[in-house]
């Protein structure tokens, strides 16, 4: 057809293999078919039985702010004009590293020149009694989603156990509908990885302000019932009676593909700056990887693992050093952003600005003159400016006493 790209000759390519059709999989693809089309034949493997799709979107989906078909991140044309094997719907069983080949349940199996691995995460299920029964959820891909959508319909109920942003997302999404929601969490405060005290005790009460029950300190002893979910007890006594719960308590990495293979395993697939594994030409990257002793759970790793990773793979050198993480809730109806070192580490200090009222709140980390963190509830307007300036490392003295009032003060105030 016109206009579109043709991939070199075939038989002079080299067969590279991708396990996972998800974010970082297709952000590979995306970058090799910029640097290296028509070098490597890449076919992808994915067990979901959809194109990729943009995973972060589905709280936008649960919350009921965006349609699932419209979160794809590329058509099954795209994928096929640059000459890409998709093979969705399939679940890769075992590598093969000697022989380089790939088997794919169904007894197929593919060759191999080059494999990468991008299998992501799975939800953690408690391990506590109960845990089996029908009416516990995940939150994790669209068919998750679908079943949540039918739940939030009957409005019944429902414990979302986990105060992280997966669970305040979830929590949120169910709660718009109708749905009456209890939120648990295990530790003194919510997004305890992401904010500080005095932030976390103003989401808590931002959250509680969108009809959501927070308990905090809640540990759960187990899930009640015969056969179907009926209420959560948790372990100083107290029981919630609830039709569903949906699990939101952690990822593990997806690694049993590459332990069974014998590479070096640790939480995640173990790594090295060019994303190689412990085996010579197999790559892993995303969320079920494992850089300097890191897994990171957020889609902006990934990223950079992939730009990476897509160099490597195209002759060039290149290296990944690590990332600079943020997160932001997208739906939970307040809005969140931190990046950095939210807490402050020893020698640093912090700026901050408290309108517990206007539900406002804004923290700023320096150390060593440079912006090395930050945590922004209710105006994140600035954020990405904020991320920049952490990411850059540059000195911050030139814009210090304004920088706290945003981005337009600050270089009005720098060009005066
Ligand atoms: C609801 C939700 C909201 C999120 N919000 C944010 C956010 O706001 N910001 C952010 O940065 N991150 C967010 N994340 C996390 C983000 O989605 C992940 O970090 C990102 O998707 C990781 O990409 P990945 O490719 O490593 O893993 P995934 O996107 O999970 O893709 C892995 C794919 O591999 C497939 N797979 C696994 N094993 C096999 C096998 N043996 N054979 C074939 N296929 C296999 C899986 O089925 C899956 O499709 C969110 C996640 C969820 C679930």
């Amino acid at each position: 057809m016109a206009g579109r790209r043709r991939p070199r000759s075939r038989a002079l390519s080299e067969p590279l293999v991708i396990v996972g059709n998800g974010m970082a999989a297709a952000r590979l693809v995306d970058e090799l078919v910029k640097t290296s089309l028509g070098r490597y034949a890449i076919a992808v493997i994915g067990e979901e039985p959809r194109l990729a799709y943009n995973r972060v979107l589905l709280s936008s989906v649960l919350a009921g702010e965006t349609a699932s078909h419209d979160i794809e991140l590329r058509s099954a044309d795209w994928f096929r004009d640059r000459g890409v094997t998709l093979k969705y719907g399939c679940r890769a069983t075992e590598i093969d590293v000697g022989r380089r080949e790939l088997k794919i349940a169904g007894d197929e199996s593919i060759e191999f020149s080059r494999l990468v691995l991008a299998t992501g995460s799975s939800p953690l299920r408690l391990n506590v009694p109960g845990a089996d029964l029908q009416g516990v959820h995940t939150f994790r891909d669209t068919r998750d989603v679908d079943l949540l959508l039918t739940l939030a319909a009957r409005k019944k109920p429902v414990v979302v156990v986990g105060g992280g942003l997966l669970g305040l997302e979830a929590a949120y999404g169910l709660a718009k509908t109708g749905t009456p929601v209890t939120l648990l969490h295990l530790m003194d405060r919510l997004m305890e990885r992401q904010l500080d005290a005095a932030a976390a005790d103003l989401l808590k009460t931002l959250v509680e302000r969108k009809g959501i029950k927070v308990m905090l300190n809640a540990n759960t002893a187990r899930i009640v019932g015969e056969t179907a979910v009926e209420g959560v007890e948790l372990t100083d006594g107290t029981l919630i009676h609830a039709d569903a719960v949906v699990l939101a308590a952690g990822i593990r990495p997806n690694t049993a593909l590459a332990r069974d293979a014998g590479l070096s395993v640790n939480r995640g697939v173990l790594v090295d700056d060019a994303m190689q594994t412990s085996a010579s030409d197999i790559f892993a990257l995303g969320e079920c990887a494992e850089h300097r002793g890191i897994c990171y759970g957020l889609v902006e790793p990934a990223y950079e693992q992939a730009s990476v990773l897509a160099g490597h793979l195209a002759g060039r050198s290149a290296a990944y050093k690590g990332s600079v993480v943020a997160t932001n809730l997208k739906v939970s109806g307040v809005s969140v952003f931190s990046a950095g070192d939210f807490l402050g580490a020893d020698g640093s200090e912090a700026i901050l600005l408290s309108d517990v009222k206007r539900g406002t709140y804004k923290k700023l980390v320096i150390s060593d003159g440079r912006l090395t963190g930050a945590v922004l509830i209710g105006d994140t307007a600035d954020a990405l400016w904020y991320l920049e300036m952490i990411r850059a490392r540059k000195t911050i003295a030139a814009i210090r006493k304004d920088m706290m009032f945003g981005r337009a003060l600050a270089v009005q105030a720098k060009a005066a």
